[in-house]
């Protein structure tokens, strides 16, 4: 099968995914095999690719975002029909076993497997994964548009979740890509008023298009005080700026996997019951609720399509703020 694949850490500007024949997975006991249709670029692919997270596994094929229909069941897997519609995001296991899983917090897992970074992920003709990891996903969604829903949408579900914002509240958005751009749209759903930042100009001008009250650059100020602020950009310096905006006992979530070091910082912004908390992967609890909430608004993504074997254009796009929305890799017709 084609697949775009990486050898070793490397800068995007020089290319460093290889598109070329690789076998075609088989599906293991309790696995599926789905034939990928479209897989979105996420930054985490970026950090993979760049070697900012450490490698655990060469060569291997990114991308967690992955859009498909069931071609082959594994023993014991059967649940999803052959042909149907699903998704396979970026948990593509746990080991059920550990403190954290068994207190519900999977995402949290002590021996977690990573699609796309410590197992073959969805720039490919065909991806595998475990069934019990993978989302069901209703035919009526077109695929271009459902990829950023899986981790772009899940993970600023969560950030979300943990902000603790619900109806009235004021929201900080810090950047403003593929999951800035659908998180503003749970928020309005919510009837959460939303303050977007982002370096990049048409970022901007899309979050006033989803209904941002206010928009300004990373470094800009907001014209109030807010209840909770999300940081979606990998730039460490944004968090005391943010902090510095946040109400007494507001919250401040990060939402990325990697980010630059954070500058120190008075006591002061932190004071009065701050709170700073990162976001580490999601369960699949949060991905069935993220799903039926999308679909129920319905979460509209934009997207940039670019064919598979163009990976390396669309993520020196996606590093050169140059996408409007979210990239997506069309793998077959
Ligand atoms: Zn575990
Ligand atoms: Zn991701």
């Amino acid at each position: 099968m084609k697949a775009c694949f990486l050898r070793a850490p490397g800068k995007v500007e020089s290319n460093p995914l290889v598109f070329g024949d690789v076998p075609k997975p088989e599906p293991a006991s309790g696995e599926i095999l789905i034939r990928v249709e479209v897989c979105g670029v996420c930054r985490t692919d970026l950090h993979v690719i760049e070697g900012e997270l450490p490698s655990r596994k060469f060569p291997i094929v990114p991308g967690h975002q992955a859009v498909g229909h069931v071609a082959a069941t594994g023993a014991g897997a059967g649940r999803l029909a052959i042909g149907s519609r699903v998704g396979v995001a970026w948990l593509h296991k746990t080991d059920g076993t550990c403190e954290y899983c068994r207190r519900g917090e999977e995402n949290l897992c002590d021996n977690p497997q990573f699609t796309g970074y410590t197992v073959n992920g969805g720039y490919a003709e065909y991806v595998v994964a475990p069934e019990d990891f993978v989302y069901p996903l209703p035919e009526i969604l077109v695929a271009e548009q459902a990829a950023p829903l899986l981790c772009a949408g899940i993970i600023g579900y969560r950030c979300l979740r943990l902000s603790g914002v619900s109806a009235g509240a004021r929201l900080g958005l810090y950047g403003f890509g593929a999951a800035g751009h659908v998180a503003i749209q749970v928020a309005r759903y919510w009837g959460v008023e939303v303050y977007a930042s982002s370096r990049d100009a048409r970022h901007q001008a899309l979050a006033r298009e989803l209904g941002a009250v206010w928009t300004g650059g990373i470094l800009d100020a907001p014209p109030e005080k807010l209840d909770a602020a999300i940081v979606f950009a990998p730039a460490g310096e944004i968090v005391p700026v943010a902090l510095a905006v946040l109400k007494k006992g507001g919250r401040l979530i990060l939402g990325g996997i990697h980010m630059s070091d954070i500058p120190a910082f008075p006591y002061s912004l932190l004071y009065e019951e701050r709170v700073i908390r990162s976001v580490a992967n999601n369960t699949r609890k949060d991905g069935h609720e993220f799903l039926r909430l999308a679909a129920e608004i319905p979460v509209k993504t934009h997207v940039q399509v670019y064919p598979l074997a163009e990976a390396n254009r669309a993520l020196n796009a996606l590093k050169n703020d140059a996408i409007r929305g979210a990239a997506v890799l069309r793998a077959t017709s």
